[in-house]
C-alpha cells in the first residue's frame, strides 16, 4: 500500500520554500518513510534543526521540533536526550551548519556516543544565504565567496565523525533514494550516536556555478561518482579519486550516553549522595 504522507506532514505550512528541483524533499521524504517502515512512534519522536534551508524541513513535520540556532542543533537535541532518554531524537541538519559553526557540537557528540540520529542535508554550499562556499565545497569549485574556485580542502563528514569516535556513520543521494531510506533506518535503529550524510543537490546555487545546470544533472553526478562501500574497500587509492562511498561506512557497539548518565545517578541514588 502506498504510504500516505499526511499524517506526518503540517500540510497547513504548505507549500515549502524549497527552489524546484531542490533535493531536500527526496531527504525529508525519507526520513518520513524510514520512520513509517520502522513503525516509530510519532509521540516519541523530536525534530530538531538549525539554520538553513535543511533546517525549514522540521517546520512541515507532524512531530514535536524544535528550530534553533545557527549550528546548534545538536546541542539542543543533546539536551532533549539527557532530559528525555525514552524519545528518538533525529537532527536535521546542512553541511554549512554541521561542519561549520556547529562542527564542535557534532564531534563531541560523536565522541559521547549520545543517541541522536543526524541527518546532514549536504549540498556542499551555503543555500539559504545564496552560495557561498561550506567546509565540504570540493576544490575548484565555484561559490559566490570562491568565484575564480574554491581553494580550501573539504571535510569528508563520515570520516570526521568515526574519527571523533562515532559509531555509526553512512552516506547516501538523493539519487539513491531507496538506499537512502534503508540507510536512515538503520542510523533510527542504532543505539548511540548515528551520523548519515545524505548528498542532496542544490540547483539553485551549486548547480548552476558548476556546469550541472539541472536538477537531473546533478543527480546524475550523484549516480557516476558513488561506490557502494563493499566496493570502495577493495579499490586502490587511485581508483577512488574523484569518487565518494555510499553505504555504511561504521557500525560498532558502544555505550550509549544517557544510558551511561542514567546508570549514574542510580548508583548515587543507591548510595544515598543526593
Ligand atoms: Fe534547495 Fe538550494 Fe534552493 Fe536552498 S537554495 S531551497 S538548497 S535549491
Ligand atoms: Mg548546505
Amino acid at each position: 500500500m502506498a504510504l500516505s504522507f499526511e499524517k506526518y506532514l503540517r500540510t497547513q505550512k504548505m507549500p515549502h520554500i524549497w527552489c524546484p528541483g531542490c533535493g531536500h524533499g527526496i531527504v525529508t521524504q525519507a526520513i518520513i518513510r524510514a520512520i513509517d517502515e520502522l513503525g516509530l512512534n510519532t509521540e516519541k519522536i523530536a525534530i530538531v534543526s538549525g539554520i538553513g534551508c535543511s533546517s525549514r524541513a522540521p517546520g512541515y513535520l507532524n512531530f514535536d521540533t524544535l528550530h534553533t540556532t545557527h549550528g546548534r542543533a545538536i546541542a539542543f537535541a543533546t539536551g532533549i536526550k539527557m532530559a528525555r532518554p525514552e524519545l528518538k531524537v533525529i537532527v536535521i541538519t546542512g553541511d554549512g551548519d554541521a561542519a561549520a559553526i556547529g562542527g564542535n557540537h557534532l564531534i563531541h557528540a560523536a565522541r559521547r556516543n549520545i543517541g541522536l540520529t543526524v541527518v546532514c542535508f549536504d549540498n556542499n554550499i551555503y543555500g539559504m544565504t545564496s552560495g557561498q562556499y561550506s567546509p565540504l565545497t570540493p576544490v575548484g569549485s565555484f561559490a559566490s565567496t570562491a568565484p575564480y574556485g574554491m581553494l580550501e580542502r573539504p571535510f569528508d563528514l563520515c570520516e570526521l565523525v568515526v574519527g571523533a569516535g562515532g559509531t555509526f556513520a553512512a552516506r547516501s543521494t538523493t539519487y539513491h533514494a531507496r538506499h537512502l531510506v534503508n540507510v536512515i533506518k538503520e542510523a533510527l535503529t542504532h543505539n548511540g550516536f548515528s551520523f548519515v550524510d545524505a548528498l542532496s543537490q542544490c540547483p539553485t546555487y551549486y548547480g548552476r556555478r558548476n556546469k550541472l545546470r539541472t536538477p537531473l544533472d546533478m543527480m546524475n553526478w550523484f549516480r557516476d561518482h558513488a561506490v557502494p562501500v563493499s566496493t570502495w574497500e577493495k579499490m586502490p587509492p587511485e581508483e577512488r579519486e574523484g569518487k565518494f562511498p555510499i553505504g555504511v561506512i561504521k557500525k560498532v557497539d558502544a555505550p550509549e550516553f544517557s544510558e551511561v548518565y542514567s546508570g549514574l545517578i542510580e548508583k548515587v541514588r543507591e548510595r544515598g549522595d543526593e
